[in-house]
């Protein structure tokens, strides 16, 4: 039977979701806040399992969709849905062309189901306990999101704002500029790291980590053992050409034994594309392809020694490969280094005299309605979708901030921007529920900290200068200025109007030290709703710097 028809209908689908997914994580024309998010993101294995787990709604039910689709054909999930998976298809099919002869590229390789259901045990036991660190660090979807929203996004800002400058040129005045705030250095080498290595596997192990370290893989592999429809090697048509186990990039067919290890095949339908006989086939499985079946020997006139022949000279290919791909690699992460980080870029000092006193923040500040910390760590699994969804670059990966169990979670950075009083887009973007989606009106009021006034460190102070930039920003008016000496204003925080979105903080000119900085609070509160009324002391607009 010739099936050649599923593997394109694979690719299609597959590229389908990768685009998307793309497209949303460098925040393609806002495409988050069109239904085309849902459709990309709604079958996501663990963002809608960790939403499910909070809502019960059948909004957040995807995983289940992805279970039942599992029971019935496998794992399609990891050959369409999953964009880290197509992704290592593309790395694969790069990796063909450049090896000569293309003949023999994978072989049959040993379940290594000790690493495998050990680190879905894991990730599965420190959920449970509270932690999603190996999710975090595993899951296909939000390291996908690592690479694309953290890796990618700069160059296609950079391709949006040149495309823009060049319009400008010519009189056509098109897309806005977009603004990317770099992260801490340190936090890109984590997605910088995992790519390079997901090239390098892949280029020579094919979808290896789907197989060893991939706890949704691990997880669908148990189940896709009982998939009603499954890859069958008729014994009698099979002539043991060994194109199908060559061309499995999951290395799960044994040609021994004429077997494919179910839980490993990820569904790519190459074996039925390259079967000389098209004996291989996808197809209803009975209780036959339950048992085990008799193991057939090589027929002696097999050329299997030619085989391992051409294995081997492939092999030596492999090594010139990996290595013109791991130096790919290498210097795309020193073109990132050399990147500018944004809150490096700071405001030069307008002070004198050098502030002295240490900002004493206690706690980092979390996204606006993530409600406490605790819970926004045991949800969020580091994706970044919020992270290049912020308009003001606000978000930004952590790194011990929250501790070892929140590494990479976001937090506000008050150094790259501010939470805009107008805006909700994290809650409504992220897949997991970790920021729930709150309506304007009701984040207007949520308080993530309040901001300290460090009045030594107030340029007011120290200069005799005038300044009011965090009155100026402030947009609730929690921050106003009173009376100071000689005519001058020095600003006064009133916390309970405060709402923690560090735009005081932000536009504090102090250094190093800034005179004004928030303080997150463990659990967000409730700040009030400032009064329409103007406030009873207005200073003069403008800065004298
Ligand atoms: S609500 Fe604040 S943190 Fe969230 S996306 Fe908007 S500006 Fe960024
Ligand atoms: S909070 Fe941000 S990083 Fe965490 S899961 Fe949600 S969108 Fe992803
Ligand atoms: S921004 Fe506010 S706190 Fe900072 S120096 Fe100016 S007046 Fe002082």
């Amino acid at each position: 039977m010739n099936q050649a028809w599923l593997k394109k209908i694979r690719v299609v689908v597959s590229l389908v979701f990768l685009a998307l997914t793309t497209l949303l994580f460098v925040d393609f024309d806002r495409i988050g806040e069109t239904p085309t998010a849902t459709v990309a993101l709604y079958p996501q294995f663990v963002p809608s399992l960790l939403k499910f787990s909070q809502t019960f709604a059948w909004g957040a039910a995807g995983f289940l969709a992805v279970l039942a689709l599992t029971l019935l054909f496998g794992r399609v999930y990891c050959s369409t849905i999953c964009p880290l998976g197509t992704l290592q298809d593309i790395v694969i099919r790069v990796a063909d062309q450049l090896r000569k002869p293309r003949k023999v590229k994978f072989r049959y390789q040993r379940p290594r189901n000790v690493l495998r259901y050990g680190l879905l045990a894991l990730a599965v036991g420190l959920f449970l306990g509270g932690s999603t660190l190996a999710l975090s660090l595993l899951d296909p979807f939000s390291n996908f999101g690592r690479i694309a929203g953290d890796l990618l996004r700069p160059l296609y800002v950079v391709v949006h704002n040149g495309f823009g400058q060049l319009l400008e040129s010519v009189g056509v005045y098109g897309p806005f500029p977009l603004h990317w705030k770099a992260p801490p250095l340190a936090a890109l080498i984590f997605p910088a790291l995992f790519l390079l290595g997901l090239i390098g596997l892949s280029a020579t192990r094919g979808r290896l980590f789907c197989n060893t370290l991939c706890p949704v893989g691990a997880l669908l592999g148990l189940l896709s053992r009982f998939a009603l429809f499954k890859i069958r090697i008729p014994q009698d048509a099979c002539v043991l050409c060994a194109q199908c186990s060559i061309h499995c990039k999951a290395g799960c067919i044994r040609l021994k034994t004429k077997e494919v290890d179910f839980s490993r095949c990820v569904a790519c339908f190459n074996c039925m594309t390259v079967c000389e006989t098209h004996g291989i086939g996808y197809a209803w499985s009975g209780p036959v392809l339950l048992r085990r079946s008799t193991p057939v020997a090589l027929p002696q006139s097999q050329p299997s020694n030619s085989l391992d022949v051409v294995r081997r000279a492939a092999l030596s290919r492999e090594g010139k490969a990996r290595r013109a791909l791991l130096r790919a690699g290498a210097t795309a992460l020193v073109g990132l280094a050399s990147l500018p980080r944004s809150s490096s870029v700071e405001a030069k000092p307008s002070n004198h005299v050098p502030t002295r006193l240490v900002n004493a923040k206690t706690w980092p500040v979390a996204p606006p309605g993530a409600r406490d910390i605790v819970r926004f760590n045991d949800l969020c699994t580091a994706c970044h979708l919020c992270v290049s969804a912020c308009p003001y670059g606000v978000l930004q990966p952590s790194l011990l901030d929250y501790g070892w169990s929140g590494l990479l979670q976001p937090h506000l950075d008050f150094a790259s921007g501010y939470c805009g009083y107008e805006c909700n887009r994290c809650g409504q973007i992220c897949p997991t529920g970790a920021i729930p989606p709150l309506a304007l009106v009701a984040k207007q009021t949520v308080q993530l900290g309040v901001a300290h006034f460090v009045r030594d460190n107030c340029i007011v102070h120290t200069d005799h200068t005038a300044c009011g930039a965090c009155d100026e920003y402030c947009p609730t008016k929690a921050v106003h200025m009173i009376p100071y000496q000689d005519g001058l204003t020095i600003p006064e925080v009133r916390p309970v109007l405060c709402v923690g979105c560090g735009a005081c903080e932000n536009a504090c000119p102090a250094r190093p030290h800034r005179a004004i900085y928030v303080d997150g609070h463990p659990v967000q509160r409730q700040a009030l709703r400032p009064s329409a009324k103007p406030l009873e002391y207005q200073p003069d607009r403008g800065f004298p710097f």
